[in-house]
């Protein structure tokens, strides 16, 4: 997902779409494109995709972390964003591009699942002026874009089971926001706060350990029904993840927890 500013809007080309307007495509292995797009990619995971890829491969998130990605620091942010790293080869393909197409694809990213749309959040001034922006924008190699099956980008991203995605990664977009000044009073990303805030969206299972086997539960009061949740979803956790992150850097209050010598 990209956070979108309003100025940028104009320049990123493609056609803009509303969530019912139509375009027309489709994608499989009879196209003689096929997997052409899994190459040499930009491609930003989110919190939950990491959540989700890290399940499929039945690694920790930590592990994930450590063999899949690269970690960059984009002027526009001051928290850092996470690359799926390409593979060390001459089409610098994708490190789950397989001959039978993507061998991740219940877990795929979501923008892989979004393809060719591109999904991002348009912020106003207030927290209620957020706005979907949807852009339909395949590269001229992409086949696909002169089939002929009708969609919307709510009816695709319904077709991919991108509304999960398309939800853990618009709250992420809730978070990143804040994140347009520098919270890091001077130490930036790689000071110790930098560091927590980056395990909590990013490395879910060290988050989890954190919330259960450190002192959190005796500094922090967390509605009981949730404590089981926690444990055991990795939706919620991540949700609550997000939250932790806004209260400890932003002083944002939650309803899923409170300091101890404070009152729910
Ligand atoms: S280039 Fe387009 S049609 Fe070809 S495999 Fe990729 S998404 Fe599908
Ligand atoms: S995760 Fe799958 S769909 Fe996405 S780029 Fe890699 S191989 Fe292609």
């Amino acid at each position: 997902m990209k956070r979108v500013n309003i100025d940028q809007l104009h320049s990123i080309g493609g056609e803009r779409l509303k969530e019912n307007d139509t375009f027309s495509f489709r994608c499989g292995p009879d196209l003689s494109c096929f997997g052409r797009c899994c190459r040499n990619l930009n491609l930003f995971l989110n919190p939950y995709d990491i959540v989700r890829l890290r399940k499929n491969l039945n690694i920790a998130s930590s592990c994930f972390l450590d063999e899949y990605t690269d970690v960059v620091l984009r002027p526009s942010s001051h928290f850092p964003d996470v690359l799926l790293t390409m593979s060390d080869n001459d089409e610098k393909t994708c490190p789950f591009l397989s001959a039978d197409g993507c061998a991740v694809y219940p877990d795929r990213p979501d923008t892989c699942r979004m393809f060719p749309i591109e999904y991002g959040v348009l912020y106003g001034e207030h927290d209620n002026d957020a706005e979907n922006v949807y852009i339909f924008r395949p590269p001229e190699f992409c086949a696909g874009r002169r089939e002929q099956t009708v969609w919307t980008p709510l009816s695709w991203a319904g077709d991919q089971e991108a509304e999960p995605y398309n939800r853990m990664t618009r709250r992420w977009g809730d978070v990143k926001r804040y994140f347009g000044n520098d919270p890091w009073g001077g130490r930036g990303p790689d000071g110790p706060k930098g560091k927590m805030a980056f395990m909590a969206a990013y490395n879910i299972d060290s988050f989890r350990e954190f919330v259960f086997k450190s002192s959190f539960l005796n500094r922090y009061k967390v509605k009981h029904a949730l404590l089981g949740s926690l444990e055991r979803d990795d939706e919620i956790l991540l949700e609550f993840a997000f939250q932790w992150i806004l209260h400890v850097l932003w002083n944002v209050e939650s309803r899923l927890f409170s300091l101890k010598n404070r009152r729910f």
